[in-house]
């Protein structure tokens, strides 16, 4: 229900850009297809993606003869779920960690306002309202306005924030944080880091060091690097993962800010080029608008 009206805009954009690609036609012909190539890359699904995704299509059409205008929206849907299907690696469906280890560590990467803090802030919420006990660790230490922001959302929900003085080192704040986690029993913790895209080689560094000192205390840290992409950027987030995954290996996605946009193909394209799945989408700027991202979900709201 959530996920229908945060993805409305995106539904309407596509349905209606659709509507038109199909007109006046009876079976989808080679003017449709260029058409819908169209509404693909217009919808931001990427034009890489929507080529394979037209190429499926044609093969259909070719395979079956005739298709009619109005079946294309059923084997649309059923492209884009495959498409998904193959380049996730399996929707998570509740808010449980592995029981082999603890505390779970999940650095935090994205650059500054996309949404990081706040999916911080609404994940605390979730693990901790699913009976998790966890940790923050403000190692965003480049801008003072983020250790605030940290602090307040720790303060909403309810749980300890580590932090130092603006300017220290992240990784130290890093390190005391996994040892506060773990001499508290903690279970997750999540770590914000600053992404200073426009210093690769620092950012690649600072990360490098992070997780390195990470590990003198956790073994197993980080479990997941978590990228945090604005939604409603359409192609920039885009280009903002591929940057990202040129410094470090990302392990998860979050897309943000889905309410409010057209632009939420973005979704599919990025999962498809990428390879890396999306696990969380955020869909609104309260503690609640965070939900773990399902595919067939996410398509059943597009095409419904
Ligand atoms: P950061 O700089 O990346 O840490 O970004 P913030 O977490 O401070 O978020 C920047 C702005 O985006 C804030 O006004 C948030 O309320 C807003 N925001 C974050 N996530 C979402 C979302 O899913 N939907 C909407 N509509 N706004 C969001």
């Amino acid at each position: 229900e959530t996920l229908d009206k945060g993805l409305e805009k995106t539904k309407q954009s596509v349905f209606s850009k659709l509507a038109r690609a199909v007109a006046g036609k009876s079976k989808v012909d080679d003017d449709v297809l260029d058409n819908l190539e169209e509404v693909l890359i217009t919808s931001d699904v990427g034009v890489d993606t929507t080529i394979k995704i037209i190429d499926r299509i044609q093969e259909r059409v070719a395979r079956d003869k005739y298709v009619s205008t109005s079946e294309l929206n059923g084997i649309l849907r059923s492209t884009i779920a495959d498409l998904l299907t193959e380049n996730n690696s399996g929707d998570t469906s509740n808010w449980d960690l592995p029981s082999d280890h603890k505390p779970y560590v999940i650095l935090v990467v994205g650059v500054n306002g996309v949404g990081k803090t706040t999916t911080i802030g609404k994940l605390a919420y979730q693990f901790k309202k699913a009976g998790k006990k966890v940790y923050l660790g403000a190692a965003d230490t480049f801008r003072a306005a983020a250790v605030e922001q940290i602090q307040i959302w720790g303060d909403r929900v309810g749980v300890p924030v580590v932090k130092q003085q603006m300017g220290s080192d992240p990784a130290s704040v890093a390190f005391d944080t996994l040892q506060s986690a773990k001499a508290n029993d903690a279970d997750v913790v999540l770590i914000d880091t600053a992404g200073r895209l426009h210093n690769k080689v620092g950012l690649m560094n600072e990360l490098k060091k992070i997780k390195d000192v990470m590990k003198k205390v956790v073994p197993t840290a980080p479990d997941e690097v978590l990228l945090v992409l604005d939604g409603s950027t359409g192609q920039n987030a885009f280009e903002q993962a591929k940057q990202f995954a040129a410094v470090t290996q990302i392990s998860s996605l979050a897309i943000t800010k889905l309410d409010g946009t057209a632009k939420g193909g973005v979704v599919i394209g990025i999962s498809d080029q990428l390879k890396v799945p999306v696990k969380y989408i955020g869909l609104g700027e309260g503690m609640e608008d965070l939900q773990l991202f399902n595919r067939n979900e996410f398509v059943d709201s597009l095409f419904k």
